[in-house]
């Protein structure tokens, strides 16, 4: 782990939106690999202690995607950050942007029941508006 990552992982935005990605990952791993070989994760948030008692339990391969995310919004260089799914220079590797689509899109209807009322209608509203810039940007294109 740098202390690069040590440092952006003492910005409190960066611990909510990590813990926020943490629990959508253990609520789409526990529906789609429940019967498989999980345990609580040892990702470098983890080992810093990012997620306290609510350390997820996961599968290898959503733990590998989960350490892959946290290293992505610890060295996010948008402010204020836009979710993800709704930002113009996508940073992710193709795979891991499929994967993470797929993920929120299953998540993110149930996080509302696992506590995450407020974070899912900050995705709802910027995912209008994101819709809205890609019909804009599109009937521009269409216009030139
Ligand atoms: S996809 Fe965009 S918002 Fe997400 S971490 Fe990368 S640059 Fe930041
Ligand atoms: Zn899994």
């Amino acid at each position: 782990m740098n202390d690069g990552f040590v440092e952006k992982m003492r910005d409190a935005d960066v611990v909510h939106d990590s813990r926020l990605l943490a629990d959508f990952v253990q609520i789409f791993c526990d529906e789609h690999h429940g019967t498989s070989a999980r345990s609580l994760v040892t990702t470098d948030g983890a080992s810093l202690g990012v997620y306290g008692r609510k350390t997820p339990t996961l599968c290898a391969e959503c733990e590998e995607h989960l350490a892959y995310a946290e290293n992505r919004r610890a060295f996010c260089p948008k402010d204020p950050k836009p979710f993800c799914a709704h930002c113009d220079t996508h940073c992710y590797r193709e795979e891991e942007r499929i994967w993470q689509r797929e993920m929120m899109r299953f998540s993110g209807p149930k996080s509302w029941r696992k506590g995450h009322a407020v974070d899912g209608i900050k995705h709802v509203l910027s995912a209008r508006k994101w819709r809205r810039e890609m019909e804009r940007r599109s009937a521009e294109a269409g216009a030139d």
